[in-house]
């Protein structure tokens, strides 16, 4: 996982619209052979979560050029009205389900990786929303408390038992 670059600095996190990714991410959109291993060996999809990787490439895909968007960026981009990507074009559960195994990556015979586009999504829907599913509260205080994500004191190691709040 990629460390977020200037984190005290930054005044926008993660991708919150398709032209915030970068040109590699873009490249890896439009050299999708649509061959589905990713879909095949996603664990996510083999359970029945609402997560098709190969699904979240195209869908982005076609995102990407309905809104006039080029692989690079030029001068001559379209004016546009903000869209943004969660919620509207993949959805919270389809982002939440990711298990971040990074098989999709794996398997692919041309080395797209789906999880470092949803890692970005899910840094503009926590960082800059505050949007994020409820399971994930105790992990985050546990981390702001305590800097770890089960919440366990200092004091008492990773091994005593577990205290929250
Ligand atoms: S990293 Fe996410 S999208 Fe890729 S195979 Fe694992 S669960 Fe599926
Ligand atoms: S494995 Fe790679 S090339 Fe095949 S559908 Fe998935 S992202 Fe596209």
């Amino acid at each position: 996982m990629r460390p977020i670059p200037n984190f005290e600095e930054a005044e926008t996190y993660g991708v919150t619209e398709i032209k915030e990714f970068t040109w590699k991410q873009l490249l890896d959109l439009d050299a999708c052979t649509r061959c589905g291993r990713c879909q095949d060996n996603c664990p996510a999809h083999l359970s029945e979560k609402p997560l098709n990787p190969k699904k979240v490439i195209q869908d982005l895909r076609a995102h990407l050029f309905t809104k006039g968007g080029t692989l690079i960026p030029t001068n001559h981009q379209p004016e546009s009205e903000p869209s943004p990507l969660v919620g509207e074009i993949i959805s919270e559960d389809t982002l939440w389900s990711c298990t971040a195994c990074l098989n999709c990556y794996e398997q692919c015979p041309v080395f797209i990786s789906g999880f470092d586009k949803i890692i970005d999504m899910r840094r503009s829907s926590v960082l800059m929303e505050s949007r994020f599913p409820n399971e994930l509260k105790e992990v985050f205080r546990g981390m702001e408390r305590r800097g770890n994500p089960w919440g366990v004191e200092k004091e008492r190691g990773l091994t005593g038992p577990r205290t929250w709040g």
